[in-house]
């Protein structure tokens, strides 16, 4: 008993997994991700919300929120919208809840689209578990232990004391997949059926203001590029470890050096 219900994420595994674009593709074909991330109190979040989704694969990243002129600013390349999620255009996937603060209007408007949807730090709070579970498209939940914690009812101490239990659980009463951010991550399936996935790429260096922010934009766009979301979650969060450690090689980084390494992390896997 055990073993067989988890299961180490393997260099080749995510080697074969990472979207490639095809010789004829073009940016919509590469997928969309849609970012509502950030507030008047918290723009930082969506700058690093969307620095992670710009090298995740997808062929564009747009943004929804209050943080537009941040993000264009450090990141010209972004599709800037200030009409909500429903008027924003079409996206393959979304991302929400970084920096989101209270705005529960745009979390329960992005929870309506039909397309996978990742939810991660405020968005959490706001996403209430019987709209998660009637959802038609997956959802991928993205708490650290606090937040678990929060959603379950329980203390930290608790989370951090049966993690697997606790992923399980998430999973369980969400009817999504969940991805229990930590020094090791576990991805866990609606179901149940498949086994946990454990991610032990990461360094203590992650463990910085922001980093979780980079993680969900980058694992958001690979659910725009086509991967399903236990893949995304464990794919984001096997690249988000090394890129990590690439970027820190021993001394102190920021969130977005983190997301700054993400290519070289790719290159490394895809390399083999
Ligand atoms: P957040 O708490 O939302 O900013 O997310 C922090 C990110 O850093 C998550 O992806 C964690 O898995 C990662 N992280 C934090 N602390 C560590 C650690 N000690 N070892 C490995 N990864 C970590
Ligand atoms: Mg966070």
């Amino acid at each position: 008993d055990g073993d067989a219900e988890v299961e180490a994420l393997q260099h080749a595994d995510v080697a074969a997994l990472l979207p490639v674009p095809a010789a004829e593709s073009d940016k919509y074909r590469r997928g969309v991700v849609g970012v509502a991330a950030g507030s008047a109190r918290y723009p930082g979040a969506a700058v690093l919300a969307v620095a992670g989704a710009l090298r995740g694969g997808a062929g564009a990243v747009r943004y929804v929120g209050p943080a537009g002129d941040a993000v264009i600013a450090r990141f010209p390349e972004t599709l800037v919208s200030d009409q909500g999620p429903r008027r924003a255009g079409r996206v393959q996937a979304w991302v929400v809840g970084p920096g989101a603060g209270d705005d529960a209007g745009t979390v329960a408007e992005v929870l309506r689209a039909d397309v996978p949807v990742l939810v991660d730090a405020d968005g959490l709070r706001l996403a209430e578990a019987g709209v998660v579970r009637g959802r038609g498209a997956p959802t991928l939940l993205t708490p650290h232990a606090g937040e678990a914690a929060a959603l379950l009812g329980v203390s930290r101490e608790q989370v951090e004391g049966g993690r697997l239990a606790a992923v399980r659980e998430l999973a369980k009463r969400y009817g999504a997949t969940v991805l229990l951010k930590g020094s090791t991550t576990l991805v866990a399936d609606p179901e149940g059926a498949a086994a946990v996935r454990v991610n032990p790429t990461g360094t203590g260096w992650l463990a910085t203001a922001g980093s979780g922010d980079v993680l969900s934009g980058l694992a958001g766009s690979l659910l725009a590029a086509g991967l399903s979301a236990r893949d995304a979650g464990s794919v984001g969060a096997y690249l988000h470890g090394l890129a990590g450690r690439f970027a820190a090689d021993g001394a102190p980084v920021g969130a977005l050096d983190v997301a700054g390494a993400i290519p070289g992390a790719w290159r490394g896997v895809a390399r083999g």
